[in-house]
């Protein structure tokens, strides 16, 4: 028998589950289809505080609490080690929230996932969807079962291979199973990253909230992460280009290791720390779906964009992706003739998100002038508290934050001609001193 849905998710990352769990709760049939056997690895550790609206909504706060460190902010760094700046979600314009977290995404992926499990959502693991065909009634999902042993579990029910549902979610990840089928995913060849890191134990944190602050380094041709996470973990990563890498000739480890042993204020503040994972990289390439909905389907997070992650925004756009893609279809739901204008609605809330990100992302890659701008102290028609809001997810279409953060690019943009702000090497001081700077760059 093919079992109908009111709406099918393909995957159950952080956009699946907040899809499934809202609807479920809103008392629709769902489904979610998840290739992985949960807890699995990804990357992704840093939250941003927008979500916390949606997390109190989905019911999570609590088991958040009760597993993962709470973060208050973050701070950016200059590898030359002369300037810094912390920032505090407390102090962002028109602030909600002082904190979000900081997450082993194992953990956090599987709480999302089980949450879902619990409001009602069926959730299916270790099933891959090969492939969707859509018609006017709906959509017929072909699954594969890659589930060997799990004959054994009691919870384990046998599905496919094929099922049908109302409407569908592509929530794959980076994946993109329907971006991939109708060559939807267009790809940003100036955000060409790859991305290398691993986990460390007994690494040096500030106390009090300093302690939970997300520290990026930036150096002249990529950027550092450490994160704190619990158990005593620090997530630690580089990001830069690919190309520079492919040339290194070097393993990921040596080539980790080595970066690390470069940039004093990365080696220096993991101390006596020791490295407790294996070095995994991950390409980072930023690209975008051209159509964000068709006549049965919506995309939401990775699957919809991906926008490189320097400011921590990929869960924060997955899981407003999965409220609103909830919202939309449950409405839909009821009201079927409201479909073209609530999917339209939809594709232009999460494209105005990923634009927010993106501009801020490439405004960071264009030259040192982002950092050397950001690094200087002003109060100037309080720009500061509007570029903190923005890192603390907030992208609606204020007028008070928009002209602030107009006149923040404004400024980064005069700064490639003139020098409104220091001018930073982004070199480690001892390297500076081996190797003189060109003069045009002091
Ligand atoms: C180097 C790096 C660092 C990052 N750092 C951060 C950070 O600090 N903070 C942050 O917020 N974000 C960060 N991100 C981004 C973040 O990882 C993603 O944006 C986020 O995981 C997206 O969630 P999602 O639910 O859309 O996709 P995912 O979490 O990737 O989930 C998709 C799921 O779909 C499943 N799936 C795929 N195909 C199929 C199929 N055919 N059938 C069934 N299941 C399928 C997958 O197994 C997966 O579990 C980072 C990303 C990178 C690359």
């Amino acid at each position: 028998m093919v079992e109908d849905y009111d709406v099918a998710i393909i995957g159950g990352g952080p956009a699946g589950s907040t899809a499934a769990t809202l609807l479920s709760k809103a008392g629709r049939r769902v489904i979610v289809l998840e290739r992985e056997k949960f807890p699995r690895f990804h990357i992704g550790e840093s939250l941003l505080p927008f979500s916390m609206q949606t997390f109190t909504r989905l019911g999570l706060q609590e088991k958040l609490r009760a597993h993962f460190v709470e973060k208050f902010g973050g701070e950016i760094a200059e590898a030359g080690g002369e300037k810094a700046a912390k920032f505090y979600f407390k102090d962002g314009f028109a602030s909600r929230t002082d904190r979000s977290y900081q997450v082993t995404r194992s953990k956090f992926d599987k709480m999302l996932l089980d949450h879902a499990g619990e409001a009602g959502a069926e959730i299916c693991e270790e099933t891959s969807v090969d492939d969707v065909m859509f018609d006017d009634g709906g959509v017929t999902l072909r699954i594969r079962d890659l589930n060997q042993a799990g004959v054994a579990d009691p919870r384990y029910r046998k599905i496919g291979p094929e099922l049908r549902a109302k409407y569908l979610i592509d929530a794959s990840g980076r994946n993109s199973v329907i971006g991939n089928k109708f060559k939807l995913k267009k790809s940003y060849q100036h955000l060409q990253k790859l991305s290398l890191f691993a986990h460390y134990e007994g690494v040096e944190r500030e106390a009090g909230i300093d302690g939970t602050l997300t520290r990026m380094v930036r150096t002249l041709d990529s950027w550092f992460w450490v994160i704190p996470l619990e158990n005593n973990r620090t997530s630690i990563g580089i990001v830069l280009e690919a190309a520079d890498f492919k040339k290194s000739g070097l393993s990921a480890e040596q080539f980790f290791e080595r970066a690390i042993a470069e940039q004093p204020l990365v080696r220096n503040r993991i101390g006596g720390g020791r490295r407790v994972s294996q070095v995994y990289t991950a390409a980072d390439f930023s690209y975008r779906s051209q159509k964000l909905a068709g006549d049965r389907w919506l995309l939401a997070g990775d699957a919809a964009g991906f926008i490189d992650p320097v400011f921590s925004s990929g869960v924060f756009l997955a899981v407003l992706a999965g409220e609103q893609a909830a919202d939309v279809l449950h409405d839909v739901l009821d009201h079927p003739k409201r479909v073209r204008r609530l999917f339209r609605h939809y594709e232009r809330l999460v494209n105005r998100a990923m634009d927010v990100y993106l501009r801020f992302v490439e405004s960071w890659y264009a030259g040192k002038e982002f950092v050397e701008v950001f690094l200087t102290p002003t109060q100037l028609f309080q720009i500061p508290p509007a570029v903190n809001a923005v890192l603390g997810g907030n992208v609606g279409n204020r007028f008070a934050i928009r002209w602030r953060m107009e006149l923040f690019y404004l400024i980064v943009r005069l700064q490639r001609k003139w020098t409104l702000c220091p001018r930073l090497s982004l070199v480690p001081k001892t390297d500076r001193e081996a190797a003189p700077l060109n003069p045009a760059s002091i």
